[in-house]
């Protein structure tokens, strides 16, 4: 089979898959279908309420659908729902860390951060991930795949429903990276800010990457007001080459031009995070190396000291360390906050309850 012979195939497939997974449907693309059964149009609507601002997860609790209609449905669409496996409250701070369970077995986490300002979701974008970020748990057993929209959508609609509280901010910062799911990154944000859904800011919704440089480029053109933020963690190429494989494909150059051009198509502050492991990229040299290169950008810069993860030996670095990093950067005009650490009782890292659950899920222990 040739190279187009082989895509087509594939877009076909895809299509189809996706006319199958209700809840990652726009309102139009609901209504064409609806019309395509030959029922009224505004019966999309209806469904789309159900689905993405009630919140519910059976046609049957669909009231003001038709018995027949709800029928049709369940027969031709998967209304993706997730199942709760665990929930972890931490006693120090209110973050619940959630493990779900997908409709095809595989584990995923979110997490709810309760702030002042509102609640935060932290949503996973896939399940594991390809980029071998060093110090990063999601990534030890590489990528196992993508989520689909409704997947990431249902992470935010569960947690509400769990808590019945509402969520004001929503990061695409848990496993996974999302411009390497970017189609379904794209769908996500446009139905979590749907008028007719939760309707949640795209101002509240930040998405974090690794920095994929090319994809960042299609993300500004798409001109949202989204939040991006850039994982950047070191400030010489040497340096970061060591830390994050994807910066063999992309030079620090070449990422903090890309940030240039976001700002410019969407006049969104960047923001920069900054893991701190001890003695690896803590020094005051390294922030100073890195005020030279950030200096300029209208951003923001989220100094995390790293969660140690037992895999890997790297060790967060002193508080003394931290604070005087992020007053070097401050003496140099720069607007910088250190991350609270939320939830530390509760495996706050990425991927370290999907990963301890599934170990001891191994031995017979869950
Ligand atoms: N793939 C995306 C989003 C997921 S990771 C990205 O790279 O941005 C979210 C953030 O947590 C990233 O900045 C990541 O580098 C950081 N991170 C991952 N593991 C960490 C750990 N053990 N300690 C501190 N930060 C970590």
């Amino acid at each position: 089979m040739n190279a187009v012979e082989t895509n087509s195939v594939k877009e076909e497939y895809t299509v189809r898959e996706r006319a199958k997974d209700i809840k990652s449907l726009t309102l139009g693309e609901l209504k064409e279908e609806m019309e395509a059964l030959g029922e009224k149009s505004f019966r999309a609507k209806q469904m789309y309420e159900w689905m993405h601002k009630k919140l519910v997860t059976d046609y049957g609790c669909m009231t003001n659908i038709p018995a027949l209609l709800a029928g049709r449905c369940e027969e031709r669409y998967d209304l993706t729902a997730l199942k709760t496996v665990r929930m972890q409250e931490s006693a120090i701070d209110g973050t619940r860390k959630y493990l779900f369970e997908l409709p095809d077995g595989n584990l995923i986490e979110s997490v709810l951060m309760r702030y002042h300002h509102g609640n935060c979701v932290c949503i996973s974008s896939q399940v594991g991930c390809r980029m071998g970020c060093r110090f990063c748990a999601s990534t030890l057993d590489g990528l196992e795949r993508d989520l689909l929209p409704s997947e990431m959508l249902e992470q935010v609609y569960s947690i509400v429903r769990d808590t019945g509280e509402r969520v004001s901010n929503v990061v695409v910062m848990g496993s996974g990276e999302p411009l390497d799911n970017y189609d379904s990154l794209l769908r996500f944000i446009e139905l979590l800010t749907d008028e007719n859904g939760l309707h949640i800011s795209q101002r509240n919704v930040t998405v974090s990457t690794c920095g994929i440089v090319p994809v960042m480029h299609a993300l500004a053109d798409e001109k949202l007001q989204i939040t991006l933020a850039i994982s950047l963690h070191a400030a010489t190429d040497e340096k970061r080459r060591r830390l994050m494989p994807i910066a063999n494909r992309y030079s620090l150059d070449e990422l903090i031009q890309a940030c240039k051009y976001y700002f410019e198509q969407t006049g969104r502050r960047i923001t920069f995070e900054y893991s701190l492991v001890k003695e690896i990229n803590d020094t005051e040299e390294d922030a100073q190396r890195l005020a030279a290169l950030i200096g300029r950008l209208n951003c923001h810069v989220n100094l995390i000291p790293v969660n140690p993860i037992r895999e890997r030996d790297y060790v967060q670095s002193e508080k003394y360390a931290v604070e005087a990093f992020k007053n070097k950067l401050e003496s140099k005009g720069i607007n910088v906050t250190v991350r609270r650490e939320m939830g530390r009782d509760i495996d706050g890292a990425c991927g370290q309850l999907r990963r301890r659950y599934m170990s001891s899920a191994e031995r017979g222990l869950s």
